[in-house]
């Protein structure tokens, strides 16, 4: 029979790792689906409502360096090896929410999360309401999850904080003439939030619990008057960018954006 150290040699070995893993989430008909299907296949193809997460295994284009292959050189045979990663694409239906929510904490190898927005569901601040646009949802999903990450630091035992998890925010349709680009998306995507932050804190006191600690409030960000903005979560280890794209259109997808950015967290 084999020593023990070689059984538990053996065992450790065969134990599965999981593939790094991206979690896709946003408001309904964002355009995950579409992306999910697109980074798998090379193409969009139609899409059906999702009603349970999908995980899909894809590559990362052989055009897209990892951070980890950031110093090979070019002729590094390694560099030609498939990269490969899981995207789990998440309902973004209000009561299927809770899934993308439960998949924060519960994923191993999390490398990031994609939040793909429709940037043409959203007025710039200047015109149009946040009630009657796509605004005030895709702030208030966006707000929980990173509240979600935010409590995930500030509850962690180790004095060194858990992990990055880096934050694309995907600007969506920018083929569409009306979609808000990437910087003003996120300026009405930061006012936004800093309004949801204020009707839940209200919210919450009016509910009894006056001496409730920051914390359990669930205050997003910095305390104080200030706005919030994304900036702020690099406090948590959770740096946001908010990149433009969008997956169908005219003239052909364009995600290379979003794909430089997979690879960064590689
Ligand atoms: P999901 O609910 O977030 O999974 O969204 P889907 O992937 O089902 O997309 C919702 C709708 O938006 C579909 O009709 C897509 O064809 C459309 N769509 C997705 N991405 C784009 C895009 O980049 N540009 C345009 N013009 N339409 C898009």
């Amino acid at each position: 029979t084999l020593p023990v150290f070689l059984h538990f040699f053996i065992f450790r070995a065969k134990t599965p790792t999981s593939l790094p893993t991206f979690l896709v989430i946003g408001p309904s008909g964002s355009g995950k689906t579409s992306l999910v299907t697109l980074f798998e296949k090379g193409a969009p193809s139609p899409t059906h409502l999702s009603q349970s997460p999908l995980s899909v295994r894809v590559s990362l284009p052989s055009t897209t360096k990892a951070a980890s292959s950031k110093y090979r050189s070019e002729n590094d045979p390694t560099l030609k090896l498939e990269k490969p990663l899981l995207l789990v694409d998440t309902p973004g239906h209000g009561k299927l929410r809770h899934f993308g929510l439960e998949h924060l904490n519960a994923t191993p190898n999390l490398k990031g999360i994609i939040y793909v927005v429709d940037a043409a569901s959203i007025p710039s601040s200047s015109t149009g309401s946040s009630s009657e646009s796509g605004l005030a949802d895709a702030a208030e999903y966006l707000h929980d999850i990173l509240l979600v990450l935010q409590k995930r630091y500030t509850t962690a035992k180790s004095s060194k904080g858990p992990k990055d998890v880096p934050v694309l925010i995907a600007a969506n349709k920018l083929d569409l003439f009306t979609a808000l680009p990437a910087p003003l998306l996120k300026t009405s995507l930061e006012k936004e939030i800093s309004r949801v932050r204020e009707t839940r804190a209200k919210g919450l006191l009016t509910a009894g619990s006056g001496d409730a600690d920051a914390d359990d409030r669930g205050w997003l960000g910095e305390g104080g008057e200030s706005k919030f903005e994304f900036r702020q979560m690099e406090e948590v280890n959770v740096p946001v960018q908010v990149v433009g794209g969008n997956v169908l259109g005219s003239e052909g997808p364009d995600v290379d954006k979003w794909w430089d950015w997979i690879g960064s967290k590689l």
